[in-house]
């Protein structure tokens, strides 16, 4: 088995939202609560959830943007961040990994500078690091926009002379520019008009092939994360759900949440009897206890609220964090038997 570029061991991110009633200690909301994950070279890896259930927030501890609460993050081998060991890297000691480490924007318009060239923009990374000096890093620069679909004749055209599905391919082409090994994609498609998304993600996609690269892919879009991704979790309030191949997580969803998300995607199974499950209520702003879940799932028994669920293994790398998901699976067995009689 290849070892993982990205190691995620009992990730925890607490946010103040406050002080106390009296003005003494701080309330904190749990954004990442114990949120453990491996992601393997050469692998596009889906995080879906809800908006607020902590995507972003793991996409950005990885990064080393925001400081993580506790637990522990392994890149390429190497300790980021061990609360443990009070392990935290510097910013001067991340120089070097975060060339290999690149993000794309969900929104290209605020991430790229109007004031620059997108030229400039897109050298800033390469002279920063020192990869490579003007006439270079021009050439280099160059490359990338060709490769991202921008003639490198518009070297000095700024980005408010761009289109936003252009305004994003210059964003990957900045990203591309350092030769990362591992691109964080925070909602990368969510600010294009439709018409351009699949342009994008096609383009994501063969970039994704060609240069060998490793994907984590933050989307609230289920149909883009099931078409670029080969493995999806699904986050609910800061934990995992749900983990597995792509095929397992929409074709046999097991945990009622992820059945939930998925039941508006058609499945490439007719015969099988459609999950249309009706949440009750909204996603709460405090992580209630036991399963996070029971304040919404229909299945929820006193067992939900009282204890919370540790993920179990439901087949080869499919994992499944829910009290009652081997009962449901075998009703709905016996439910599809019966209709199919
Ligand atoms: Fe629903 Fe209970 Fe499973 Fe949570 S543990 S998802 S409340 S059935």
């Amino acid at each position: 088995m290849a070892e993982p570029l990205v190691r995620l061991e009992n990730l925890t991110k607490n946010f103040p939202v406050g002080k106390s009633f009296f003005g003494r200690g701080r309330h904190y909301v749990r954004a990442v609560d114990d949120f453990s994950l491996e992601i393997f070279s050469g692998e596009s890896f889906g995080l879906v959830g809800e908006s607020g259930s902590g995507k972003s927030t793991i996409g950005r501890c990885i990064l080393n943007l925001i400081v993580p609460s506790s637990g522990r993050i392994e890149f390429a081998g190497k300790t980021i961040f061990d609360k443990g060991k009070g392990i935290h890297l510097s910013y001067r000691e991340m120089l070097p990994l975060r060339r290999d480490m690149q993000v794309i924007f969900q929104d290209p318009t605020a991430s790229l500078d109007p004031r620059m060239s997108i030229g400039d923009i897109v050298m800033e990374g390469l002279k920063k690091h020192r990869i490579a000096e003007q006439a270079g890093a021009r050439k280099t620069a160059g490359d990338y926009l060709e490769l991202c679909g921008i003639n490198r004749d518009l070297f000095l055209r700024r980005p408010g002379e761009f289109s936003g599905g252009q305004k994003q391919r210059i964003g990957i082409a900045r990203a591309l520019a350092l030769n990362p090994r591992f691109i964080v994609a925070d909602e990368p498609l969510s600010a294009l008009d439709v018409s351009v998304q699949s342009q994008i993600l096609n383009l994501m996609s063969s970039l994704k092939e060609r240069l060998n690269l490793t994907f984590l892919f933050i989307s609230h879009d289920l149909r883009t994360v099931e078409y670029f991704c080969d493995r999806i979790g699904v986050l609910y309030l800061g934990s995992l759900a749900e983990l597995g191949s792509t095929g397992d997580i929409i074709n046999n969803p097991l945990h009622p949440y992820t059945q939930v998300l998925f039941s508006s995607i058609p499945r490439d199974k007719p015969w099988l009897k459609p999950v249309w499950i009706q949440l009750q209520g909204e996603i709460p702003s405090a992580a209630p206890r036991g399963c996070k879940f029971h304040t919404r799932c229909p299945y929820s028994r006193e067992l939900c609220a009282a204890s919370i669920p540790l993920p179990e293994k439901a087949g080869k790398g499919h994992f499944v964090a829910c009290h009652r998901w081997r009962e449901l699976f075998q009703e709905a067995a016996r439910d599809n038997a019966a209709s199919d009689i």
